[in-house]
This record gives structure tokens, sequence and C-alpha cells, in this order.
């Protein structure tokens, strides 16, 4: 039977959008919330997959944004392009995350779906606006 296991993370980043009509053109910093989830079934440990094996993989990842300015990393550092990354990153890692929620504010967050790989019309990350 498949399960779907989720589990959440924080971070802190600044980041600027270049280009945009608002305040989000200039720089100012979140305090990042994700969360991944990884579906499959359970195994004879009656597990999906150990959290502290999901961890060991989602932390490096994080990790490289946690206090950094978004815009060293991706040049349209967008809620949207960030959890694009992110997902690429973590599957890259052996991670086979099937969705991955970015809020960036308390009202306000991106999900985006394994589909997104198969995807040829999405933005790369490093795509400039
Ligand atoms: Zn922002």
């Amino acid at each position: 039977m498949p399960i779907t296991l989720t589990r959440e993370y924080r971070f802190e980043a600044a980041h600027h959008l270049p280009g945009h009509r608002g305040k989000c053109a200039r720089m100012h910093g979140h305090s990042y919330r994700v969360q991944i989830s990884v579906a499959g079934t359970v195994g004879t440990d009656g597990m999906i997959m150990d959290f502290e094996d999901v961890d060991a993989l989602v932390d490096p990842v994080l990790g490289s944004y946690d206090h950094h300015v978004l815009n060293d990393l991706l040049p349209n550092p967008t809620c949207e392009l960030l959890a694009v990354d992110a997902l690429r990153r973590m599957h890259a890692a052996g991670l086979p995350v099937t969705s991955l929620t970015v809020w960036e504010t308390e009202r306000g967050a991106v999900t985006v779906t394994a589909d997104v790989l198969a995807d040829r019309d999405m933005p790369e990350a490093g795509s400039r606006p």
C-alpha cells in the first residue's frame, strides 16, 4: 500500500527579485518553511524511509540556501524557481521527492511535484527574467 511521508524544514535567507515591479525588487529576507513528501511502500522495517535518512539528503540542499543571499545561487530566486531548484537537487541526491512546498510567508506558498522534472517548458532556475 503506497503511503506518503512528509517532513518539514526551515531556513532563513535573503533575496531580491530583479525586474519585479513592486517591493520585492528590494533586498529583503524570509523565514522559509519547506515541506517535502516522499511516497513509497512500507518495507520490512515498517517504514517508507527513515526520517534521519530523509534529513541526510535534504539538509545539504536546504543548508546551501540557509543564511545566504539566494541571488548568489539563483539569478531569479522566486518562490517557484527556488522550489524547482530544491526539488531537482533533492532528486539528484537520490531522494525521490513527490511533492515539495516552499512557504515564503505565512500566507504564500508554492508547491511543485516531481512532474516538473519532465516539464520542458519550465524555465531553468538559473535563467534571468
Ligand atoms: Zn521575497
